[in-house]
């Protein structure tokens, strides 16, 4: 304890009890938040920052807000699981609210996207047996180069980041990787055995990677044709982010699979879900597939608020509108350590060149001046602030940005 009662801030202990017991599976900025309110946090000493990175755009609609707190309290006072054995009452109306709004006919609800992930990939499998007709063990999923799906043994190993992948194998068979954004390598991985095709409509992780125009369109029919599942991870993209609810509306596709997740609570609770067409998601029979907290009725009240709160205040809308104010902006900087500002909505990357000295002391002098941003790889700045950012606010970002990189 002599170590602790002797440094020299509260920060400063937290971290060092960090260090001291955690797994240091993560490297995150020196800062240590205690509060939250719309696009602001607050950190243990009192600073205020606005928040651009919004937990990996699971609070979309800002932290805290207060008719999700509400629903949240009003529902934990009442009833908070009861597992699938029984019925909640709950869970109907999530499921109407939840198809009726992305136009879906079934949904599975879950708790983390890796769990959606991994739903996705058992119901896609057992359609390929049972309808497709593909002979047994012998299904194929494709996925895309540079994916992030999550962090399951499955999911790692068809990563193709060493850093996920090194170190956890042995992995599941049964995952063909093609590059990213060209559907020409699509429709030459598929085969008679290919199952499905698990891809992200932009990749967050990689660093926000838009795929050329027509890619996903293309990629629909290339599934459609040869009777191939086509998944959606909507994780990261949906929700509003991007300045439409799914990503795929950008280029009018629709997937037999979206898997939605994070905003699906605004950050209140582990929320993720399957949504499907009938065909595919009717080959779950009981006891083939579950979640103990899966569907229960805490977190079906907070996604029907959350989801509410997204539509009735107009957070999509904001998110297209402000996104291109603040991209615009990020744009005009133009200084010579930028590479490329691209994004989509409020989901928006600024990159810089290689010899530019890194993105992370960018993030470091970005928080010296208020701002919380995270790189992403070496050289990419993420931007992706809570869907009620004002102009105001888009634009003290932007002079931030200016400041910094000038
Ligand atoms: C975050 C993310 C996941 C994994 O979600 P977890 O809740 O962390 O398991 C999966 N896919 C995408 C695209 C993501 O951004």
């Amino acid at each position: 304890m002599n170590d602790i009662a002797l440094s020299r801030s509260l920060t400063a202990d937290l971290i060092a009890l960090e260090g001291l017991y955690g797994a240091k599976n993560y490297k995150p900025l020196d800062v240590v938040l205690t509060r939250g309110e719309g696009v602001h946090v607050w950190d243990v000493e009192g600073n205020r920052y606005l928040d651009c990175l919004s937990a990996y755009s699971a609070v979309n609609q800002g932290h805290c807000h207060p008719k999700i707190l509400e629903a949240m309290v009003a529902q934990a006072s009442r009833l908070t699981l009861t597992s699938r054995a029984f019925r909640n009452d709950q869970l109907a109306p999530f499921y109407e609210e939840l198809c009726a709004l992305t136009g879906s006919h079934k949904a599975l609800p879950m708790n983390s996207g890796a769990e959606a992930v991994e739903s996705a990939i058992k119901v896609a499998r057992k359609w390929g047996y049972e309808v497709k007709g593909v002979p047994a063990g012998q299904a194929e999923i494709i996925v895309a180069a540079d994916n992030f799906h999550g962090r399951t043994v499955a999911i790692v190993g068809f990563s193709t980041d060493p850093q996920s992948r090194g170190g956890f194998g042995p992995f599941a068979p049964g995952f063909k990787v093609a590059p990213y954004g060209d559907a020409a390598a699509l429709e030459a991985a598929i085969g008679p055995n290919t199952v499905a095709f698990l891809v992200e409509p932009i990749q967050g992780e990689a660093g926000v990677i838009i795929p050329p125009a027509g890619y996903l369109k293309r990629a629909r029919e290339l599934c459609t044709e040869h009777k191939v599942i086509l998944i959606l991870d909507e994780i990261q993209t949906g929700l509003g982010r991007t300045g439409k609810l799914l990503a795929e509306e950008h280029e009018g596709v629709e997937a037999d699979l979206t898997l939605i997740g994070k905003a699906l609570s605004g950050g209140f609770y582990p929320v993720s879900a399957v949504l499907s067409n009938s065909e595919v998601m009717d080959v779950l029979h009981p006891g083939e597939h579950g979640s103990t907290f899966g569907g229960n009725p805490l977190a079906c009240a907070v996604a029907r608020a959350a989801l509410r709160v997204l539509t009735e205040e107009g957070m999509i809308d904001n998110a297209a509108r402000v996104g291109d104010r603040l991209q615009a902006s990020l744009a005009a900087i133009g200084a010579d350590s930028v590479k490329e500002v691209r994004g989509r909505g409020l989901m928006i990357a600024v990159e810089l060149h290689a010899e530019a000295g890194g993105a992370r002391p960018v993030c470091e002098a970005l928080q010296a001046r208020g701002l919380l941003a995270k790189e992403t790889h070496d050289h990419t700045i993420r931007i992706a602030p809570p869907l009620i950012l004002t102009d105001a606010q888009a634009d003290w970002i932007a002079e931030q940005f200016d400041a910094v990189l000038q």
